[in-house]
């Protein structure tokens, strides 16, 4: 099938084809810990022995070690914590266990996994947003095995502790599926929820705590991760061995265009700037011939394409390119619509797995379900964001005993085109790390409230929340949030701190559907002027709405539902100022830093881009207020001298820093799983701070996320892997594969392409490991 479909351009898009070879699963025996009726329980289910991993972590965790086990989509990370739960639930009639899952659905799920073993006493149960008011008392008191989510526990289980005394103080186990979720702002609050659960837990006679087992997907340092989440030493599962079938993952990347004709570049756009230079086909063209191909072949295949607009146009586009070759094949391909009923796609899932149906676009795994899997061709319209994700999608193709294919299609974008390149970055060890920073001052003081207002903090409680933790309780005081008496310090007001887990920086905006006055969600204060500006294109769980207006003084966007066929991107300009170093390394002509920065951003304008080819249609000015951010920052400096013999003219030392800058910042979540709103970057060649060409790279969240305090770790690897990405790109003088940023506030001007690969080698060449 590959062969067939790399022959439809004169050049081979294929960068790279990997055989995944199938693996045959490594079985272990039970432990002799777990008992006949629990292993009678699994055997009823299918489950004959566990896989060696699963039964490695399972180990660790009933001897009291904390584990995570970070495996592949479909290992059986569950068995891995069920075990040991379960174990000691049996063998202990008082013991409970807590499970928490960043969405209901998933809680859900694992319910009727653990209900389904029936085992007598456990009595699981979700404990949610959901859950009816008569219900809750009685799990309260008699499940063993209750399911929530970290929101859950900070707004409803953790303020009312002293109705879950009894089961805190027996706590054996706290599982945290899908632990990676928990990054950046949101992850550094989740750490702290879980310190509060922990102190919860030694306040209520639990003094040893209990054990925390985590299921994560597979990240760099997944030990580190997790310890940084819950505050303890975590041991590492990392060597999956579940069988799985062969697939053939090729790397793709769409052609360059033939140089535009003259006549073409007629339409003014209404400011004048450059726009971004449209010089490959687009992946959703290209994704939606790759599906026309397959479907064509009789070959099952499921489209992962990044919105919902968007696979719309992949499917709309590849039916009408069947119909044209045999009129009504185009009929067996379908897209998720926005509005379907959880039944209407189950039903489209079925007719895809029987092969009625032999092609469907979609958006994320998230809204498939866990059944649709085994597909013979899955296509990766764009790199998803993280190697999780992407194996999750690509983990939907094959069958036992059947060679399967995955297609990654790279877009306009320096991620994207560095990945195709460097297969060893997909394939290789991972190197993207889950970051969070618990000791970020804007989440530690509101949690720290949350905490005192719980329950009074004493001296010892201090060391549980970590650095910073003594100098936010001082603040507390000073700002008249906490009374200091002998005993502790203590919450003075009637009312319990208001924090949102999921934002920092400012009220939460509220997005408003104007005809019903539905609340749709919130969406953070820093990030609103990005997402919520009149006439944004705003995406809610994959429905497209339109800004009609952006009210911040109350804090609230009225949206209407609309599909436009394009996408809206702001822009941003910025200025910096240096507040504190926090470590530096000094290389000679180049220093590299990590410290607190002062941001002042203004979103001034945004572009409208067509979804199916990326053309810029017009960009439109803004009018919003300046915002300030204090947050920290990773910087590097260089001297003129080291630029000029380098051969950098004096002239392009703006542009040259500019495109670095840009790189620089796209290929960040190659280190660190982040996506754009989360970073934000200036480069200028003289900074009144530094007194040097200077390139500075931040959080985009008050008092930082981790992100910048990762790529100071990693800026060798970082800025290795922008060098490479920025000289491979096939283009003359910059494109969005490399160096020009859709979010750029200067409107991609000055850039050089040539003087940012000068500049990350006298960076590169100078810096040490
Ligand atoms: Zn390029
Ligand atoms: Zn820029």
């Amino acid at each position: 099938m590959l062969r067939r479909l790399r022959q439809r351009h004169g050049t081979d898009p294929v960068t790279h084809v990997e055989r995944v070879p199938p693996r045959d699963g490594v079985p272990a025996q039970w432990p002799d810990w777990v008992s006949e009726e629990l292993r009678l329980a699994y055997g009823r289910r299918g489950v004959n022995s566990p896989w060696r991993h699963q039964a490695e972590a399972a180990g660790l965790a009933f001897h009291g070690q904390h584990v995570v086990v970070a495996t592949g989509t479909a290992s059986g990370k569950s068995l891995a914590y069920q075990l040991p739960a379960l174990a000691t639930l049996l063998a202990d009639p008082r013991a409970t266990v807590l499970y928490l899952a960043p969405t209901k659905a998933l809680a859900a799920d694992q319910m009727r996994a653990v209900a389904a073993l029936e085992i007598e006493g456990v009595r699981p149960a979700c404990y949610d947003g959901d859950t009816p008011r008569a219900e809750r008392e009685w799990i309260r008191r008699h499940s063993r095995f209750v399911l929530t989510n970290p929101d859950m526990l900070h707004h409803g289980i953790l303020p009312g502790h002293a109705q879950w005394s009894g089961f805190l103080r027996r706590l054996a186990y706290v599982v945290i599926d899908e632990c990676h979720v928990y990054r950046g702002v949101f992850g550094s609050h989740v750490a702290h929820v879980l310190r509060r659960l922990r102190r919860q837990c030694a306040r209520y006679g639990r003094a040893d705590g209990p054990t925390f087992v985590l299921a994560s997907a597979t990240s760099g340092d997944p030990a580190a991760a997790g310890g940084r989440l819950t505050g303890l030493s975590v041991a590492a599962v990392t060597e999956d061995t579940s069988p799985r079938a062969g697939v053939t993952f090729a790397l793709w990347e769409p052609p360059l265009l033939p140089p535009d004709p003259p006549a073409a570049a007629a339409a003014p756009a209404p400011v004048a700037e450059p726009d971004l230079t449209q010089v490959r086909r687009s992946a959703l063209r290209e994704t939606a011939d790759l599906l026309a191909d397959t479907v064509a072949a009789g070959v099952r295949t499921l489209a992962f394409v990044r919105s919902r607009r968007g696979a719309e146009v992949v499917a709309t586009s590849a039916r009408r390119s069947l119909d044209e070759a045999v009129p009504g094949l185009g009929g067996r391909v379908a897209a998720y619509r926005a509005g379907y009923l959880r039944e209407e796609r189950r039903e489209l899932e079925r007719a895809l797995l029987h092969g009625d149906l032999l092609g469907l676009a979609s958006t994320n795994a998230l809204e498939l379900g866990v059944d649709l899997i085994g597909l013979d061709a899955v296509l990766i319209c764009g790199y998803p964001g993280t190697r999780a994700s992407l194996w999750q999608q690509a983990g939907r193709a094959g069958r036992s005993g059947q060679e399967a294919l995955a297609v990654l299609v790279a877009r306009d974008d320096p991620l994207d085109t560095y990945l195709v390149h460097h297969p060893e970055a997909v394939f290789g060890a991972p190197v993207e790390a889950t970051v969070l920073d618990p000791a970020n001052a804007y989440v530690l003081g509101p949690q720290l409230a949350c905490a005192a207002a719980e329950a009074p903090l004493t001296t010892a409680d201090l060391e549980l929340f970590g650095a910073g933790a003594k100098e936010a309780v001082e603040a507390l005081v000073q700002a008249g949030a906490l009374r200091q008496r002998p005993t502790g310090w203590y919450w003075r007001h009637r009312e319990r701190p208001e924090v949102d887990l999921r934002g920092a920086g400012g009220a939460p905006v509220c997005v408003v559907e104007a005809a019903t006055g539905r609340l749709l969600g919130t969406v953070d204060g820093g990030s609103s002027h990005f997402l919520l500006h009149s006439g944004a294109v705003y995406l809610h769980q994959g429905v497209s709405y339109v800004v009609d207006s952006l009210d911040l003084a109350d804090g609230c966007a009225l949206v209407h539902p609309a599909e436009p066929d394009w996408s809206t991107h702001a822009r941003d300009v910025t200025s910096l100022s240096v507040v504190s170093v926090r470590s530096y390394v000094d290389a000679g002509p180049v220093g590299m830093f990590l410290g607190e920065v002062d941001v002042t951003s203004q979103v001034v304008s945004y572009q409208r881009r067509r979804i199916a080819t990326g053309e810029v249609i017009d960009t439109r000015p803004l009018d919003l207020p300046a915002r300030e951010l204090r947050t920290v920052a990773v910087w590097f400096t260089l001297s003129p001298e080291s630029l000029a013999t380098a051969g950098v003219d004096p002239a392009d030392v703006p542009g040259a820093l500019h495109a670095a800058e840009h790189a620089a910042i796209g290929l960040l979540p190659l280190v660190a799983t982040s996506d754009r709103w989360d970073i934000g970057g200036l480069s200028t060649a003289v900074h009144p701070d530094t007194e040097a060409p200077t390139v500075f790279v931040y959080d985009g969240h008050p008092g930082g996320a981790g992100f910048a305090e990762r790529a100071y770790g990693m800026a060798a690897a970082w800025l290795r892997a922008t060098r490479v990405a920025v000289a491979e790109c096939g283009c003359e003088t910059g494109c969005p594969s490399c160096v020009q940023s859709p979010k750029c506030g200067n409107g991609n001007n000055p850039l050089s392409k040539p003087g940012a690969i000068r500049v990350l080698d006298v960076v590169l060449s100078n810096l040490p490991e």
